[in-house]
């Protein structure tokens, strides 16, 4: 279920990064799709989240938020209105039917303890962010467009206007620098945008290593790096967007506060 799974009980911060095995969806979305509930069984992406729900140690019913991620800039306090009302369908939003449309956003904020933020991947970047002591966690999905963007600062920004002084940060698993290829053209204008990003895939073409970028970019917001897990593409126990197209699942980074 879990590629990296940490949680220290003194401070109750956790984060996590899922992997593709334990879950129930079928093939080519199996096991623990978490995302792709347009194309994948919602009923199978729902049975998945309960079992990270109850995988982090998160009680029956305590809330695991997403949102509908589209490579925006924006992001999204999670705070007691938007879980007043959350329950185990809320993660797949109107692919229940007769369920509104999730948020649209690509980062999470939250300083509620016992609420998990969930941003779901493949090949792009889970980036989570806490400050135990001050008691605020994020979760931003960080792909090319997001990063370029300025999600990061973005959600930085945020955290420390709810008290954050000492964000740290995890990057998860993503598509390596070696492996991410793109026209010169575009590798250039990410590497602008987000200093750090231009990389050489291992076939010596121009490529994007997105997560030395971010990393780059977070050193400089004030936000110590620790990397986790290796390339998507290239790992058969995770899902990658550019090696399988449609049917690639989704993983998820998630962070709490118990
Ligand atoms: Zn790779």
């Amino acid at each position: 279920v879990f590629a990296h799974f940490d949680h220290d009980p003194g401070s109750g911060l956790g984060i996590a990064f899922t992997d593709r095995h334990g879950g129930v969806s079928l093939p080519p979305f199996d096991t623990l799709n978490l995302g792709r509930s347009d194309l994948d069984d919602p009923t199978a992406v729902v049975e998945n989240l309960r079992r990270v729900r109850d995988g982090i140690g998160l009680a029956a019913g305590r809330p695991v938020v997403t949102v509908r991620q589209e490579h925006t800039a924006e992001v999204l306090v999670v705070d007691e209105t938007v879980i007043e009302h959350w329950d185990d369908l809320s993660p797949i939003g109107d692919a229940a039917p007769g369920r509104p449309r999730l948020a649209r956003a690509d980062a999470m904020v939250t300083g509620l303890r016992g609420v998990a933020l969930c941003i779901r991947v493949a090949d792009c970047l889970p980036v989570l962010l806490a400050d135990a002591a001050a008691g605020v966690v994020a979760a931003v999905h960080a792909g090319r467009v997001g990063l370029a963007g300025q999600i990061l600062p973005n959600a930085v920004r945020q955290m420390r206007t709810m008290g954050a002084t000492a964000p740290v940060a995890w990057i998860g698993p993503s598509v390596c620098g070696g492996c991410y290829e793109v026209p010169v053209a575009l590798r250039d204008e990410v590497d602008r945008a987000v200093p750090g990003s231009a990389a050489t895939t291992t076939w010596g073409t121009p490529s994007l290593d997105l997560a030395a970028g971010a990393e780059r970019q977070l050193s400089e917001l004030g936000c110590p790096v620790t990397r986790i897990g290796g390339c998507t593409r290239t790992s058969s126990d995770l899902y990658s967007h550019r090696r399988d197209g449609a049917d690639a699942g989704r993983l998820a980074g998630v962070v709490w506060l118990s």
